[in-house]
């Protein structure tokens, strides 16, 4: 992967770095990771996280490790774990032979305990979860001093160790670092750093019945990798005074520093994995990877090129403040990119028959088509052209507007690389429904090219009556109908703000062409929108188009009126 395809700007961390690279901290290196905890799939703001890990490793010339971080045994699974690496893959970062368990470092981090509670700095804590609450205070009261704290060393590391071999069921004791009852910071009162827990990891098996929790594990993965630079988001910042006590009370050789940034929010969707679960678990969406869902495997699927989720992070940049980024921008982001690489054909949505009553009866000819304006070694393609052809039902009017320049009886428009026609009459069924159009057309202007310098204001698209497939299209909206899931009363449910039409299936007509590409192409139907041909249900026999995005830029008109 070379260094522009993951062109992350100068951000603050940056900044961070290039000076500790100047103090010759750590020896010059740079070592980012992407932790994830296999509970879920990954959502665009952990691709937000990748790029930016990644990007940096890769911009200071240094390492970029793959952990999962699966020190809770109850929530992960390897279908989370095969999920990640293909979508941390398909997104074009590489950790290379390093991808690492947290489990595997359970030893060592057994280790660590022990050696906190032989400094004196830990001890095993009984009191019930509510004790716990009451003794540690609130934001504005102190805590108070806990029984646990008056246990000598001996007694510690032996309840520990009992706790280890199992002797004590869940919840009913936790070892808790030794720091201050009465710190104003609320994760420095003696917060818990083992706890127990009698279930089967997917890793290391029934071997443990004590876990070690986050804060206590985190910095010391990121310490036994030898990280120098971990990169969280901002709700950590109150935990960075943890993260440094851990190391520093332990003296490890290599001590990371915790750089906090703001998450990535987006409108119209949410980023809980929590969320995303009951989402999936409660059939709101077909899958992790429905279209609709903001899931690294949901967006693919939808047709959004891993070029594109990159561009986004980048252009949302790095900053310290949280904020709410708007869908728009990523759509603006996967037109932008798909405009350069996706081939066009004709598809009509709604599809109206237009007879053109002096084409010759019997009559095909090949039209030559270009594939991709914006590039020319797409080169081009041929599109059977015949007397009765489909149109959109939008493209004519009865009763034309003013400025409409499409069809309407006596309006001469371009067919898309085929011919000049004119609406001449059009049919009525009883119900008043237009049917069918006539036309006549222009012999001489062939491939939609003027014969005499005249001007048509219109170009519309067009498939042949005769060999057009049929096509289903699935049109994707906003899941939810709120810009700002945060926003909705604190009591109401927010399964209630989804947006039931969120999905529409509709059949189109599409060039016969279309039905023999490959599924996971991307494809812009002309004048209508940029579509996928599905992954999983595409054939030639059934051609399935996902629209990633229409091709209306709502995105620029918002940046007009910020
Ligand atoms: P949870 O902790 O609720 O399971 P999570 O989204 O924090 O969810 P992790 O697996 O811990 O899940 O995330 C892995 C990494 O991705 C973390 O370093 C986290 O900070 C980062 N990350 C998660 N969500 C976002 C986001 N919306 N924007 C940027 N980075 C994110
Ligand atoms: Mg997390």
């Amino acid at each position: 992967m070379s260094e522009n395809e993951f062109n992350v700007s100068d951000n603050f961390i940056h900044d961070i770095i290039r000076a500790d690279i100047a103090a010759g901290k750590n020896g010059g290196a740079v070592h980012t990771r992407f932790p994830p905890e296999p509970n879920g799939y990954l959502h665009i703001g952990h691709a937000k996280s990748i790029c930016l890990n990644y990007g940096t490793a890769v911009k200071f010339g240094g390492k970029f490790n793959l952990r999962f971080d699966d020190t809770n045994p109850v929530k992960e699974d390897t279908e989370y774990v095969d999920s990640i690496m293909e979508d941390v893959k398909w997104l074009g970062a590489d950790w290379e032979d390093r991808k690492f368990y947290a489990s595997n470092y359970f030893e060592q981090m057994y280790n660590y305990a022990v050696r906190l509670i032989k400094m004196g700095k830990a001890y095993v804590c009984s009191l019930t979860e509510d004790e716990f609450k009451e003794y540690r205070g609130t934001l504005t009261e102190p805590g108070r001093e806990t029984p646990g704290r008056s246990l000598s060393v001996e007694e510690n590391l032996d309840l520990f160790e009992r706790m280890k071999n199992g002797e004590f069921p869940d919840g009913s004791k936790v070892l808790r670092a030794r720091i201050d009852m009465a710190s104003p910071n609320i994760h420095m009162r003696d917060p818990a750093i083992y706890r127990i827990r009698h279930a089967d990891h997917h890793n290391t098996g029934s071997r443990w019945c004590i876990y070690p929790l986050y804060d206590f594990a985190h910095c010391l993965e990121d310490a036994i990798e030898g990280i120098t630079h971990s990169i969280c988001t901002l709700e950590f910042e109150i935990h960075r005074p943890l993260y440094d006590w851990i190391l520093n009370t332990l003296d490890t050789p290599c001590k990371p520093q915790q750089i906090e940034f703001a998450r990535l929010n987006l409108t119209y969707t949410v980023m809980s994995k929590r969320k995303l679960l009951t989402l999936v678990k409660d059939h709101y969406v077909s899958g992790w990877d429905d279209p609709r869902m903001p899931t690294i495997c949901g967006l693919r699927r939808r047709g959004v090129p891993a070029s594109a989720i990159r561009d986004f992070c980048e252009t949302v940049g790095v900053t310290k403040y949280n904020s709410l980024t708007e869908i728009e921008l990523l759509d603006f982001c996967v037109r932008n990119d798909l405009n350069k690489k996706a081939v066009r054909a004709m598809a009509v949505m709604n599809p109206l028959k237009v007879i053109i009553d002096n084409y010759p009866e019997g009559l095909v000819e090949e039209m030559e088509v270009v594939n991709n304006p914006e590039d020319p070694s797409a080169g081009t393609r041929k599109v059977k052209f015949s007397r009765e052809i489909y149109v959109e039902r939008d493209d004519f009017m009865e009763v034309p507007m003013k400025k409409f320049f499409r069809l309407a009886v006596g309006n001469e428009v371009r067919l898309r690389s085929a011919y000049f026609i004119t609406c001449t009459s059009f049919e009525k069924d009883a119900d008043g429904n237009i049917t069918v159009l006539h036309a006549t057309y222009d012999p001489q202007s062939r491939g939609g090219n003027s014969p005499d310098g005249r001007k048509v204001k219109g170009t519309i698209h067009w498939v042949s009556a005769g060999f057009a497939k049929e096509a289903e299209v699935r049109l994707y909206d906003k899941l939810f109908t709120v810009a700002d899931l945060g926003t909705i009363p604190e009591d109401a449910n927010w399964l209630d703000y989804l947006n039931h039409d969120s999905l529409k299936v509709a059949k189109c007509l599409i060039e016969p062409g279309l039905a023999e590409i490959a599924p996971s192409t991307n494809v812009q139907f002309e004048r209508v929108g940029y579509f996928f041909s599905d992954p999983k249900d595409f054939s030639a026999e059934h051609p399935v188009f996902n629209r990633t995005v229409a091709l209306k830029d709502s995105w620029a008109k918002i940046a007009q009126k910020a």
